[in-house]
């Protein structure tokens, strides 16, 4: 994440050396909410008023968190996860329409996706080493299934079929976040930004006609670069294998689970997804983890608006079809109109 920003502020470095427009400039800023970095950097002509749309920015990141955070103890998330199963819970519609779209996600993933994964999920502990027994998991795994969530759309009820029942939105809470953000910004006139929390980033507009130009870092390091992607109106999120793990007996248990399992999925060491909106990003970023790169391709493949590259265990870079290189020139075709 660190090597992201450095190559976004690269970027930077070109355009500030541009001519600029009097007074204006580009303002940013970095905080921690939702348990991750928030960062923030926008164009405007008007100091305050840029000043001001970021401050709008982190405050709305921090009523989302307030409101869905599944470690706040007094969110309406975890007043879901604590009653749920008992009786239906009435919530805000924002959060009742959040929770129900995640399951569109699980039906295009074919449950890759799933946000009751934390019926299992929160059984471990990363910063702490812990992770279930095999016993355990074996428990808790039957309470996971998208499909035991019920809901009640005239009063944003939300029912758990199923006792141990968990959810968190861990896996697109930020993504949405960032779209929020993003609209908020678009609302108040600013037309260049880029909104980031932790994997998931939306950017508008470019750098004074150029792309901002985002890097994919290596697994294992984080001053390598896998690819550069230029990016201008759109979201892309990254999710790796490396962002929260420890590693024991030569096993990385990571952040990202397979419902079927319980265990950490493994398929890609990392999965970025490039798309319209960042909440659609973030919902697709866990697929090849779960299902393997060649499935997840196949799915991302079908869906014009999006795009992916995922790096493989061996190190093997995948792309979708909208990123794939042209194939090379057959030999003794003619030369392309703009050769020289
Ligand atoms: P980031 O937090 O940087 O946006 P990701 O987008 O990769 O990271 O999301 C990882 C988070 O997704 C995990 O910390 C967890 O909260 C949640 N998660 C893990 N496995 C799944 C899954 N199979 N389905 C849905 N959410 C998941
Ligand atoms: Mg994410």
């Amino acid at each position: 994440m660190g090597f992201r920003f450095a190559v976004l502020l690269t970027c930077l470095a070109l355009v500030g050396a541009l001519p600029r427009a009097a007074h204006a400039e580009w303002h940013k800023r970095t905080d921690a909410i939702m348990g991750t970095r928030i960062y923030v950097e926008l164009w405007d002509t008007d100091a305050t008023h840029g000043e001001a749309s970021i401050d709008a920015v982190m405050a709305e990141m921090r009523r989302i968190d307030e409101l869905m955070s599944h470690y706040k103890p007094e969110s309406q998330l975890s007043s879901i996860n604590q009653h749920a199963a008992d009786a239906p819970v009435v919530v805000d519609k924002e959060l009742f329409d959040l929770i129900k779209l995640s399951t569109h996600y699980s039906e295009i993933t074919e449950g890759a996706f799933d946000i009751t994964y934390a019926s299992v999920g929160y059984l471990y502990n990363y910063p702490d080493h812990v992770r279930p027994t095999e016993a355990q998991i074996k428990a808790a795994l039957p309470a996971v299934n998208w499909r035991n969530m019920k809901f009640d759309d005239a009063h944003h009820s939300v029912f758990f079929e199923h006792k141990g029942m968990r959810i968190d939105l861990g896996g697109i809470g930020k993504g949405y976040a960032v779209d929020r953000g993003i609209d908020i910004l678009q609302k108040r006139g600013i037309q260049h930004a880029v909104v980031t929390a932790g994997g998931d980033s939306r950017i508008i507009g470019d750098h004074m006609g150029r792309a901002w130009l985002v890097a994919i870092r290596h697994p294992d390091d984080p001053n390598k670069v896998v690819t550069r992607i230029p990016l201008s109106d759109a979201a892309m999120s990254t999710s790796g294998d490396y962002e929260r793990y420890f590693d024991e007996n030569g096993v990385r248990y990571h952040h990202i689970i397979d419902p079927k399992t319980g265990h950490s999925a493994s398929k890609v060491r990392s999965a970025t997804i490039i798309g319209p909106t960042a909440t659609q990003t973030d919902g697709m970023s866990k697929t090849a983890f779960v299902l393997g790169p060649e499935k997840a391709l196949e799915i991302i493949n079908r869906m014009p608006e999006y795009d992916a590259v995922f790096v493989a265990p061996d190190g093997k870079v995948f792309y979708s079809n909208g990123l794939r290189p042209p194939a090379p020139r057959p030999e003794g075709a003619p030369p392309a109109a703009d050769a020289k």
